[in-house]
């Protein structure tokens, strides 16, 4: 353990269960000394993050679906009551029907398209607004991402174009808020085995690919991509803003299949 994060508040939004990668960035966030609030969607989910919080010592859940603006208003009016300031916040949320991580993009609806963009997109960026009002001596976003926005990539579909446009408000979010002291940053993680990746199609072998044709020869865990959470929220990050920071194991870097690569 460190002390990077010693005396630091922050707000961990999306822990479904301890594959969540979420819950690899809490663990390390702990562990570096930060005080933790979770959000979680919905009561069937509190069962499950409430134990989880506890071995890190948190006790301050907050119930909040990102579909609904005045639930997002409830939680960072409770944090203010709670807390009065804030330090960073992490948003691992993101939502699609399965129907459509599968088959054509071109196929999407109307209905969906708006609601991927609203709770994966849109929602990011009315939880900033809510949490540099709270970050009265600066502070650091974060969000998740995959290189189906850079990249087409099998079945990502709907939720490649969701997580471009998730990118790009990065960059407007740092803009607007850098003067405040506020960073905004993205991880663009590798293929990583969780509730919302099972949703994908044939996502075993997107994660087969990526182990046999990544420069590491490998896919990466929620503790690695806790590490480089880590160095974005505390100061050891206090340079970088509007970032995308690939943890990949290296795949983003690659044009074509690994010479020593099976066929599969
Ligand atoms: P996960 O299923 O553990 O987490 C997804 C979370 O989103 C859940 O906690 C769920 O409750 C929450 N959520 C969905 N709709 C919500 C709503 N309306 N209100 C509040 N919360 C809502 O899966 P994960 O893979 O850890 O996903 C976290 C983030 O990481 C997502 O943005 C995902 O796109 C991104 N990501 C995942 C991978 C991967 O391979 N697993 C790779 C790159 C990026």
């Amino acid at each position: 353990s460190n002390n990077l994060m010693a005396g630091k508040r922050g707000l961990i939004m999306g822990l479904a269960n301890d594959k969540s990668i979420a819950w690899g960035i809490a663990k390390a966030l702990a562990d570096a000394g930060a005080e933790l609030a979770f959000s979680y969607q919905g009561e069937a989910l509190k069962k499950r993050v409430g134990p989880l919080a506890a071995q890190l010592g948190a006790d301050t859940l907050i119930e909040c679906d990102v579909s609904n603006g005045e639930s997002i208003d409830t939680l960072f009016d409770t944090l203010k009551d709670k807390w009065g300031k804030l330090d960073f916040v992490v948003h691992a949320i993101g939502f699609s029907d399965k129907n459509e991580l599968r088959g054509r993009y071109v196929d999407t609806s109307r209905a969906n398209f708006s609601m991927t963009m609203d709770i994966s997109v849109y929602s990011f960026t009315a939880v900033c607004a809510r949490a540099a009002d709270l970050m009265t001596d600066g502070g650091s976003l974060l969000t998740l991402t995959y290189y189906g926005a850079e990249q087409v990539m099998p079945h990502y579909n709907v939720m490649g174009v969701a997580k471009a446009a998730l990118e790009a408000s990065v960059k407007y979010i740092a803009e607007d808020l850098g003067k405040n002291g506020i960073r905004c940053n993205a991880i663009s993680a590798g293929p990583i085995k969780t509730l919302a990746a099972s949703g994908i199609g044939d996502f075993r072998y997107i994660m087969k690919w990526n182990e046999l044709n990544s420069p590491l020869r490998r896919n990466v865990t929620q503790e690695e991509v806790g590490k480089a959470a880590l160095y974005l929220l505390s100061d050891l990050g206090s340079g970088t803003t509007g970032e995308n920071l690939h943890v990949d194991a290296g795949y983003h870097v690659v044009g074509m299949k690994a010479v020593d690569a099976p066929d599969i």
